[in-house]
Formats: C-alpha cells, structure tokens, sequence
C-alpha cells in the first residue's frame, strides 16, 4: 500500500513508519517538525520513503494513488501542548479535517491518533471504551483532550456521512527510543533525571497511576487495527498500572542512581488514576502487550544513556 503519516517525525510517527516499511508499504510520512524531528528518520534508507515537510492544518495535496491515512500529527505531551495551546486545537480539529479530506479523495482507509485523555480524569477504572469521560474543557489539558474529542466525533461523521474506512485507537501512556528527553513526561524525565543522579521531581504525592506500554506493543496493536475493520475506538495499552511514587522507584533501581525523590505540586487537572481495558483489543484483533514493563524500560534506560554519551548531554 502507498500510505501517508502524518507526524511522521515524531515519536510514535517514525516507528510507525519503520513498522510500514518493514511489512512492505510505501511511506510518505509529513510533519512540521514543532515537535517532531527529522533525527528520528535518519536511519531511513529506503527508495518507498518520502518526507514532506508541511503543516497538515492547511489544504493537504497528495500526488497520485494513496491507499490509507494514518493522522498521528499533535504535540502528545502536556508541556508541548501548555505551550502550543492553539497548535494543538488546530492539528486536532483543522488537520484531522484536512487529513480525513485527503482519505476521502483517494478513496483511501484512515486511523486517527487518539488517546487516553478522552476519558480525562477518569471516575471509573480501568477505563472501557464505552466510558464517555470526565474532561475539563477550559482547563490547560482542555486543548488536548477536546481537540482529540473533537476529532474522533469528526472521524465518526466522515465514516457515516461519507463512508470512509476510519479506525480510531485510543492510546494510552507509551514510552520507549525516540521520545524525547526533555518533551516533559514522566518516562523520559525520570531516566534522564536518574542517570544524572538528578533529583527526580514527582508531582503531588505520587498515588497518582498511569499504566506504562512499550513502544512496539502499541504500534503491534495499532498496525492489528489497521487490518481490522472496527470502526468504533479502541484503546490500546499496556494494563499493567502502577503509581508514580513507585514508578520513580523502578527507575531509581534500574538505572543504580543515586538519585533522591523530590515532590513538586500536582499540575491542574492531573488524572488520578489511569488504567486501559483492553478486552476489546484482545478480542477483536488478539492483541495484547508482550513486554513487561522492566525489558522494556532497561532497553528505554539504554537508549537514553547512548543519546547522552554521543550529544555529551
Ligand atoms: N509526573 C511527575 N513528574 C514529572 C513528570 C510527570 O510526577 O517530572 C507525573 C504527572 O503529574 C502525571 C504522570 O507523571 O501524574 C504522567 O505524566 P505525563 O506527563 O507523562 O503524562 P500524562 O499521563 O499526565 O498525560
């Protein structure tokens, strides 16, 4: 297949893309790289890759045949998007638009990115699908969360009014090689401040949860989706949760620092507890998440000490 992916650059983008080229497609992967990074697709040397550089919230034009969409563009952290407010909203709503535009012009299938924040801070858990989420829309997530809302009500529409092949998957905490140091979450801020022997900076009291998923589950799950013909969303994540106290604690003991914990205040509107259930994925596609949260953050922690012995950072 010839398949666009937009943010293509960034974290989950490029090993997106890594994936599609792996099983054959051809990749045109677009991004505007405000969070993105053309680093992340250096080790590309493939005749089926292309790269555009380009801001999928305007008019998309595409040359020739394209056979599916997958809309990935957003920054995905809460620093990023506190500070690219508008941005976000735009790449949620605009381009979600523009990229559904694009399927429905070449006839082509569709995923679009969205996530756990949908649920917002969650009255239930672990969270199903079915829940319809507790979201605070004037509040500083609320550009994130209703921009994705927005989104999957959009993705609905251009199946219903327009018949177009969507799939929706919501996607819950993921970590792993090529997010970014400092993009703000607590995957990457943890190892980072670790391996410094740095304080490591928990919010609030730390009882709050998230359930971590190793990079190549997810994309595992999202490509299994892709294959299936679900329209409705479907979450994809690792169940395995824990709180961030002992989150911080892992990473202490896998990384031998000698780091001490520190609490910084709670941001507004942190969810506390976050959680998939995923016995809608691994029913439909006969997914579920393969690497235990200890390989997969040893191999994360690797990663970042080689990113800092080449940058000296
Ligand atoms: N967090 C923390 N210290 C940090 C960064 C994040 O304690 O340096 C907490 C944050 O308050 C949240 C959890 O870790 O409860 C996960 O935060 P992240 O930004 O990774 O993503 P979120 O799940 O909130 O979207």
């Amino acid at each position: 297949m010839r398949i666009v992916v937009t943010g293509g650059a960034g974290f989950l983008g490029s090993h997106l893309t890594d994936r599609l080229l792996l099983e054959g497609h051809e990749v045109i992967a677009i991004d505007n790289l405000i969070t993105g990074s053309t680093a992340n697709l250096e080790h590309i040397r493939d005749p089926r890759f292309t790269f555009i550089h380009y801001d999928v919230t305007n008019y998309l034009y595409v040359d020739g045949k394209v056979d599916f969409v997958f809309h990935f563009a957003s920054p995905a952290s809460p620093i990023d998007y506190l500070e690219l407010p508008i941005q976000t909203l735009k790449v949620g709503s605009l381009g979600t638009h523009k990229a559904l535009g694009l399927a429905k012009n070449k006839g082509a299938g569709f995923l679009l990115a969205s996530t756990s924040e949908v649920y917002g801070d969650p009255q239930i858990n672990p969270q199903p699908e079915e829940y319809w989420g507790n979201v605070n829309p004037v509040g500083p997530r609320g550009v994130y969360d209703e921009a994705k809302r927005f989104a999957e009500a959009m993705t609905m529409a251009y199946h219903t009014f327009h018949g177009v092949e969507t799939r929706i998957v919501r996607i819950f905490n993921t970590y792993g090689p090529r997010n970014r140091p400092n993009d703000g979450r607590v995957v990457p801020s943890f190892i980072n401040q670790a391996i410094r022997n740095q304080p490591i900076t928990v919010f609030g009291k730390g009882d709050q949860t998230r359930s971590f998923c190793y990079v190549s589950d997810l994309i595992d799950g999202i490509y299994k989706l892709m294959l299936s013909n679900e329209r409705m969303p479907v979450n994809i994540g690792n169940p395995h949760e824990m709180t961030i106290l002992e989150f911080a604690r892992l990473i202490i003991e896998l990384t031998g620092s000698r780091s001490e914990i520190i609490y910084k205040p709670l941001p507004q509107d942190d969810p506390t507890v976050r959680r998939p259930d995923i016995a809608k994925a691994r029913k439909l596609l006969g997914w579920e998440p393969k690497v235990d949260v200890r390989s997969g953050l040893t191999k994360t922690i690797e990663f970042y000490r080689k990113m800092m012995k080449v940058t000296g950072t």
